[in-house]
């Protein structure tokens, strides 16, 4: 419902659930009979605490988090934590091992070197693979081996998780948290801006294990020191108090919707849906991913014959829009399209996407 509702199919800040916004919209100007926005309240009213607390316990729930982890709320986005990961865990050895897969682990391989030695797994791949786990050589003094879970800009997703042999390991899910059953045991830290399929900007949630905690450089600026902010709860200074809030509420959205186990069966169904298109359109739609790296999240893909003709494709986006399709213009790094199906995005939305673009086949390729 809702009459400004349209098929959104950005990369992010993403489509959040309408159900969702709605509520936030009956709360906004009176919070819980306060007389007042939940944005007005101090963030160490009990009305915060309770927000603070009840996201953070959500997150144990959904994700099945053990107990010797603390699950803290920063803020500085998904490329802060790229500093605030290097500057909490290079101290050990001062190198850390980088999985370069595309554009967000190339970034913060870069930013980490700015506090330590980085070295790369394996040289930075052909666009749209993934290097054999056999050719991978990792650093024995490594502090951590790092890697992208799902690269938005590219469409390149692990199918796996890798196996650093008891080096911590450390994964930027930004653009993937809570779209798959993941075992947190596995992994040293997890970094993930809120801004994809579970919250507004604002917040980046970080998942990391307490041994992990109490050795960060000096240089580490308080609101990235992960110590410090788990000491204090995520209330070291103000937070995206709105933010959090908002993100709140989509974690109840995920789990009256069947939790993250629902939400990874979606995105399996969604995705496969539109490769399925691209992949059976003889050839007038072309996906440049290697199958087994193909991201459930964000799909790019080129418009007409021989890997896409720019016109066509300008075409594509303008008859998009008539459908009450947005963004779907692809990074511009990148080109072509690309359609990303977070956790709000439904699989009618799909739908309506291939159905659009087997009509526009149709029409082009005749
Ligand atoms: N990591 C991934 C996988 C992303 O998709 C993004 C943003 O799109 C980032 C990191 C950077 O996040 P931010 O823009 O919040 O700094």
């Amino acid at each position: 419902g809702g009459s400004n509702s349209v098929l959104n199919f950005g990369a992010g800040p993403a489509k959040l659930p309408r159900e969702v916004l709605l509520e936030v919209q009956g709360e906004l100007l009176n919070y819980q009979n306060m007389g007042m926005s939940i944005m007005e309240m101090s963030h160490r009213s009990p009305e915060y605490s309770k927000i603070n607390a009840d996201a953070q316990k959500a997150v144990r729930e959904l994700m099945n988090v053990p107990d010797n982890y603390r699950v803290l709320f920063i803020q500085g986005g998904g490329t802060g934590a790229f500093a605030a990961v290097a500057m909490n865990l290079l101290n050990r050895t001062g190198s850390a091992d980088y999985l370069v897969t595309g554009t967000w682990s190339r970034k913060a391989a870069k930013e980490a070197r700015k506090y330590g030695n980085v070295k790369l797994v394996f040289p930075e791949p052909e666009l749209g693979t993934i290097p054999d786990q056999s050719t991978w050589t990792f650093d024995p003094e490594a502090s951590y081996v790092y890697y992208c879970a799902n690269e938005t800009v590219d469409g390149v997703e692990f199918g796996f998780i890798p196996e650093t042999h008891d080096v911590p390991l450390i994964a930027d899910m930004s653009s993937s948290i809570m779209t798959k059953e993941i075992d947190v045991k596995k992994f040293g830290v997890i970094i993930a801006g809120a801004q994809k399929n579970i919250g507004p900007a604002g917040v980046t949630v970080i998942i990391v294990r307490d041994d992990l905690l109490g050795n960060p450089m000096t240089i580490c600026p308080s609101i990235l020191d992960f110590t410090h902010i788990s000491k204090e709860n995520s209330v070291h200074n103000t937070p995206a108090t709105f933010s959090v809030y908002v993100m709140n509420k989509v974690f109840d959205w995920i789990k009256r919707n069947g939790g993250v186990k629902e939400m990874e069966k979606q995105a399996n169904e969604k995705s496969k849906l539109l490769y399925d298109t691209i992949d059976n359109s003889d050839g007038f739609y072309y996906c440049p991913i290697s199958e087994e790296c193909r991201s459930r999240m964000n799909v790019p893909f080129r418009v007409g014959f021989n890997k896409g003709n720019v016109a066509l494709e300008a075409e594509f986006l303008d008859h998009a829009l008539k459908y009450n399709m947005h963004q779907l213009k692809g990074h511009r790094s990148v080109g072509g399209m690309r359609a990303s199906l977070y956790n709000a995005v439904t699989l009618e939305d799909v739908q309506a996407l291939v159905k659009y673009m087997k009509e526009f086949q149709k029409e082009k390729a005749a």
